[in-house]
């Protein structure tokens, strides 16, 4: 995204003739994307690929809870209103037979990086079910050394004895969603949460010793105007969150029906959408933020910084990540897992998910298989995401590929924006009035059919 004179270094007419405000392009969380996941990948192959994790390895896993107590209009989250506990019971009956078929895969000694509990709403647990699910989890995966366990956090939906469960259970980092303080953009947006009951959830956070705390804040939401969104990002700078999430709301109502309640004439254009985003932004580099990757912003001590630093971010399904772990493992209904050979998906139906387990195999139901330049476009994107910047060098040394072969592939990506990057010996790099356009200078190496897929704007 811009950096802080990039607007003013390249005009939004030279964006909009560059289709900067018109572009759908991927967030690239993944490559391929999902929408090009296939029947290549079904339960054999991913059985051979849990089989075939190196034994003593570090993993990351990720557990799906796909309920929440009431369905927010602006989300385009696949997930299922529920009233009552029972089928949040028998959903996670199913996730620890998921787990049991993984443990008895799972080679010797393999820890955790990273868990991460994200949804939907995991907090709809009760707290037995939390403590039933966590020893599970640790029982076949046990926490490595300097474990992140991170849990994605409801404000209206978390009371002391949650949170009891979750510390206990080794939780140290928390996940809020604020989206935006101001009460006519929640409203409209379907999702009420004051910022009296942020607050309140992060002071009860904090007090059970849960230290790093990472909030998602959304720009381009109806009515949302600059004097709402300082105000917004004011409040949430109060909070003082460890690392931010600064997402553009995708207004996709043929794809996410709930959307259709929001009233699209309220929606700011594009332009706006890219002071809002430039809004926001400044006020968390004032307050020291470090800028990182496209749409993230971490406190200079925070591990992502860390990371930035040292040439060690990395771009996962939940955004910008520190981990290194080679392999992530997904658990629960649609979840994602991701393997040095390939992507795998479980079953998005909880239904279809929940039927597979229970007869006793794995619920694989698509995925990817890398071949051909999958992994060095996969890495080209990723430096791009991550670091606004290609280090020949170093994809050199660790894919099949010539100088001269690279060389092409940064002057085709060159021509396509005019001339605006720069393209060396040491590299391609994306100067920084060029940043805007970062997610479709990515596009440029991506060499999937991207009509297939309904992305979302690039700003
Ligand atoms: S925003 Fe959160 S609580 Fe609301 S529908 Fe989406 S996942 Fe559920």
């Amino acid at each position: 995204m811009p950096s802080s004179n990039g607007i003013a270094m390249i005009v939004k007419p030279q964006l909009a003739k560059l289709g900067l405000f018109d572009a759908k392009v991927p967030r690239y969380t993944s490559y391929p994307t999902a929408p090009h996941f296939n029947n290549d990948v079904g339960v054999n192959l991913y059985e051979n690929w849990i089989t075939g994790i190196k034994p003593g390895s570090s993993v990351s896993l990720y557990i799906h809870v796909p309920f929440c107590r009431r369905l927010c209009w602006f989300c385009a989250c696949r997930t299922q209103g529920t009233q009552t506990d029972n089928p949040v019971i028998a959903y996670v009956d199913v996730l620890k037979a998921e787990l049991d078929l993984l443990a008895a895969r799972l080679p010797q000694g393999v820890t955790l990086s990273r868990l991460h509990w994200g949804g939907g709403t995991p907090t709809l647990l009760n707290p037995d079910l939390m403590r039933d699910l966590a020893t599970r989890i640790l029982d076949v995966i046990p926490l490595g050394p300097g474990a992140e366990f991170s849990v994605e956090i409801d404000p209206n939906e978390i009371d002391q004895a949650r949170l009891d469960a979750l510390a206990e259970a080794g939780m140290n980092r928390a996940s809020i969603g604020v989206q935006d303080f101001d009460d006519e953009i929640q409203k409209t947006i379907g999702r009420v949460q004051s910022y009296d009951t942020t607050r309140a959830a992060v002071d009860m956070i904090r007090a059970h010793g849960i230290t790093s705390l990472n909030a998602d804040i959304l720009y381009g939401l109806p009515h949302q105007t600059k004097s709402r969104m300082t105000e917004s990002v004011q409040k949430l700078l109060s909070l003082n969150p460890d690392r931010v999430a600064l997402y553009g709301y995708a207004h996709v109502p043929w794809m996410a029906k709930r959307q259709q309640l929001i009233p699209s004439d309220a929606l700011p254009t594009p332009e706006q959408r890219l002071e809002l985003f430039e809004t926001a932004r400044r006020l968390f580099l004032w307050d020291d933020y470090a800028e990182i990757g496209i749409d993230h912003f971490a406190t200079q001590d925070d591990g992502l910084t860390h990371a930035l630093r040292t040439g060690r971010l990395k771009r996962n399904f939940q955004g910008y990540t520190d981990d290194q772990a080679e392999v992530l493992i997904g658990v629960g209904a649609s979840s994602i897992s991701r393997f040095p050979q390939g992507y795998a998906q479980n079953a998005p139906a909880t239904s279809a998910y929940t039927k597979a387990i229970r007869e006793g195999r794995f619920a694989t139901s698509r995925g990817h298989l890398f071949k051909g330049q999958d992994i060095l476009r996969a890495r080209l994107i990723e430096a791009l995401m991550c670091d606004f910047q290609i280090n020949s060098a170093e994809i050199l040394r660790d894919h099949n590929i010539s100088a001269q072969e690279l060389n092409e592939m940064y002057q085709r990506a060159n021509a396509d924006f005019n001339n605006l990057l720069h393209v060396t010996k040491d590299g391609l790099f994306i100067p920084p009035e060029a940043r805007p356009l970062t997610r479709m200078i990515a596009r440029s190496f991506d060499a999937y059919d991207l009509s297939k897929a309904g992305h979302s704007s690039a700003i």
